[in-house]
């Protein structure tokens, strides 16, 4: 995918179909593949912070999340993105997980809502199998564990719902580690469907 700069700060010029085709050749792929959003809020914060914006620089995809950065990349002349939330991404990876029965792991948000994820998910979208969970209250000398928990797993795709920027950075600090082949930041995504 063609990746632009706006104000200095990455973003993939994709629309929703080019995205997940994006995820569906991670899933047949080998290596793993980090997906984050951007969105305004995230493209001032990276403007300061050199390691969020080096984080999102490593990302394999990063979707315009936001009409605002889809807008600017269009008035700066940068492409013709559309609009590619986050949000919306996840359940589509979900729908895609199922369809070629692929195995998730949900890591992020409080333990209840982490529970009620894992149950709600393989409802909506039969055929998606929860390989393993943990909410997103760890430790740091328990990372290694998680880390090797959710390679034990097996799942192809993980999501990471700890908030911005916390999310973007646990995903640069381990994607070498991981045997995943897409890991997703998905920031409040596991509050909104458990409801
Ligand atoms: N979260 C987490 N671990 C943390 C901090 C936050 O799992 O150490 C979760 C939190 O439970 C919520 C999500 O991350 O599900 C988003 O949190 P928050 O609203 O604080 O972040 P923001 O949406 O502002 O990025």
């Amino acid at each position: 995918n063609e990746r632009i700069d706006i104000f200095g700060v990455p973003v993939d010029v994709v629309d929703f179909p080019r995205s997940l085709a994006t995820v569906d050749e991670l899933l047949r792929g080998d290596g793993v593949g980090v997906i984050a959003a951007v969105n305004p809020e995230k493209i001032m914060r990276a403007r300061e912070d050199s390691r969020l914006l080096q984080a999102l620089r490593s990302a394999k995809l990063l979707i315009p999340d936001g009409i605002g950065v889809v807008w600017a990349t269009r008035w700066l002349g940068l492409g013709r993105p559309s609009r590619v939330p986050g949000a919306d991404l996840m359940p589509a990876i979900c729908e895609m997980g199922a369809a070629q029965g692929r195995k998730v792991f949900l890591f992020g948000a409080s333990p209840e809502v982490n529970g009620k994820v894992a149950r709600i998910l393989p409802e909506r979208y039969p055929g998606l199998h929860i390989a393993g969970r943990q909410h997103g209250y760890v430790r740091e000398p328990d990372m290694s564990k998680l880390v090797a928990d959710i390679n034990a797993s097996q799942a192809e795709i993980l999501f990471v719902a700890l908030g911005s920027p916390r999310q973007e950075f646990w995903m640069t600090q381990h994607v070498r580690e991981l045997s995943v082949k897409v890991c997703q930041g998905v920031g409040g995504s596991f509050d909104v469907i458990a409801g």
